[in-house]
């Protein structure tokens, strides 16, 4: 078993801030802003590649939700997913990064040169 689907069992001790049936939002261990949420459903996905788009309609109220309780809806926040090798994926449950608290930086993603495929 994962070790997010454990989470969702309660197996391993999270801090949660919202919780449904279907999906669980908590605390990032290792923070990276003010704020650092992870959105997850409580069915088990690899990556945003597997998922279906019921459940993502579900889960992206679930997140706008997540965002009011946090009281960053109107200060703003942004919502990341990696996915796969590339995208740095390692925990391989489909989770939403939901990043706030300051405002946040946008700038150094790769050492690739940006403009190449342009
Ligand atoms: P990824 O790199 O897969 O997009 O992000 C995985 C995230 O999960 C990382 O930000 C990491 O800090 C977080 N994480 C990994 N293990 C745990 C854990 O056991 N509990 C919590 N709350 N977060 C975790
Ligand atoms: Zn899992």
């Amino acid at each position: 078993m994962c070790i997010f689907c454990k989470i969702v069992k309660k197996e391993i001790p999270s801090n949660i801030i919202l919780e449904d049936d279907a999906f669980l939002a908590f605390h990032d261990i290792n923070p990276k802003a003010p704020i650092h949420v992870l959105v997850i459903p409580k069915k088990h996905f690899d990556s945003f590649n597997e998922v279906d788009s019921e459940t993502m309609k579900k889960m992206s109220i679930f997140m706008q939700e997540t965002a009011k309780e946090l009281h960053i809806d109107k200060s703003g926040y942004r919502v990341i997913t990696n996915v796969g090798n590339d995208g740095g994926q390692e925990v391989k449950h489909l989770h939403f990064h939901i990043l706030g608290g300051a405002k946040l930086a946008w700038q150094h993603l790769s050492d690739a040169n940006p403009k190449e495929m342009i």
